[in-house]
């Protein structure tokens, strides 16, 4: 069993990228600018926020925080949105999720200019990513298909399992890994919670790569993946002793695995580079350096 790890591929992605604005900033231009809202003091979304910021600085980025309080109307929120579309010095714009419930997420992610939505979440990059065209990619599944690329995993031709359809994670993956596309030609199935649970048994055990987020800790238990698999374990769950876990038993999957993810150290770290990736692109297309 190897890991996949996350750090040392983020790092390693941040390095070219930090490299590559440097020499941009030594011709003249300024730097590629992020900026993040974070609506109240939700505690994961702190530290999410947190890493991004860092992880601007060492790309060579300027990376800012707008906070609103947990009681911003949404109408205030897409006025701060709209005010930051046509602000020419940002190239990438993140709203941190979750937001409160009396603000309609969807609302939010439409209001963002689709050229800064460097999550990928905006309707026209989802469905540009889903054609195969030039997009932002959704940042957790491009992440994990870096990292995948990283480690020369082979992807063409591997019959792959994701469990979880989230508009963020398990949707878009299938979508990516199942397209034409460089990391991609792999053949998909997508699970969910009315998936029945034999049929998801059958699907995993027989799996090359599979790919979970679901948000349960211990969820991926030993007997459900077969001798070899490449397991990408995206869940983050805090347990009540305060140990950071992720969708799979860890200790008793991982000796079956050829590959595996780690959390933390996974899978998170390649959210935040793919962002990184994004904004980059989202820069060098304002200067149409491409
Ligand atoms: P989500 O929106 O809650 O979606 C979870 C998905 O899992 C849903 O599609 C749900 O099905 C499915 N599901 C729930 N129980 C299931 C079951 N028993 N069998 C099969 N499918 C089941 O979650 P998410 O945003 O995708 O996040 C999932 C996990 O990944 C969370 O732990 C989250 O913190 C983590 N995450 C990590 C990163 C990262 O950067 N590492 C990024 C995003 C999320 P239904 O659609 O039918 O409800």
């Amino acid at each position: 069993m190897e890991l996949l790890d996350g750090k040392k591929c983020a790092e390693s992605l941040v390095a070219d990228i930090s490299r590559k604005v440097a020499g941009y900033i030594g011709s003249g231009l300024r730097k590629p600018h992020m900026t993040i809202i974070l609506v109240g003091t939700h505690a994961p979304s702190e530290s999410y926020v947190k890493s991004k910021i860092a992880s601007c600085g060492r790309a060579g980025f300027e990376g800012n925080l707008i906070r609103l309080p947990e009681t911003v109307t949404e109408q205030e929120l897409l006025a701060k949105i709209s005010g930051i579309n046509n602000d020419p010095s940002t190239d990438g714009v993140i709203v941190q999720l979750p937001l409160p419930s009396h603000i309609n997420e969807q609302n939010v992610i439409n209001a963002i200019a689709p050229e800064k939505d460097i999550d990928g979440f905006h309707p026209t990059n989802f469905g540009r990513m889903a054609l195969g065209q030039k997009a932002f990619r959704p940042a957790t599944a491009y992440g994990i298909c870096k990292l995948l690329q990283f480690y020369d995993i082979p992807i063409r031709g591997k019959h792959c399992v994701v469990i979880g359809r989230s508009n963020i994670v398990g949707k878009p993956i299938s979508i990516m890994l199942a397209n034409d596309f460089d990391i991609g030609n792999a053949t998909v199935t997508l699970t969910h919670i009315e998936t029945p649970r034999e049929l998801l048994l059958d699907e995993t055990r027989r799996a090359d790569i599979v790919i979970v987020a679901v948000g349960i800790p211990g969820f991926v238990s030993e007997d459900m993946v077969k001798e070899g698999v490449v397991l990408i374990d995206v869940g983050i769950n805090r347990l009540e002793n305060g140990k950071l876990v992720g969708d799979v038993d860890f200790a008793a999957v991982a000796p079956k695995c050829s590959w595996i993810t780690p959390v933390p150290g996974g899978v998170g770290r390649m959210t935040v580079a793919a962002l990184m990736i994004n904004t980059l692109m989202a820069y060098e297309n304002n200067f149409n350096l491409n």
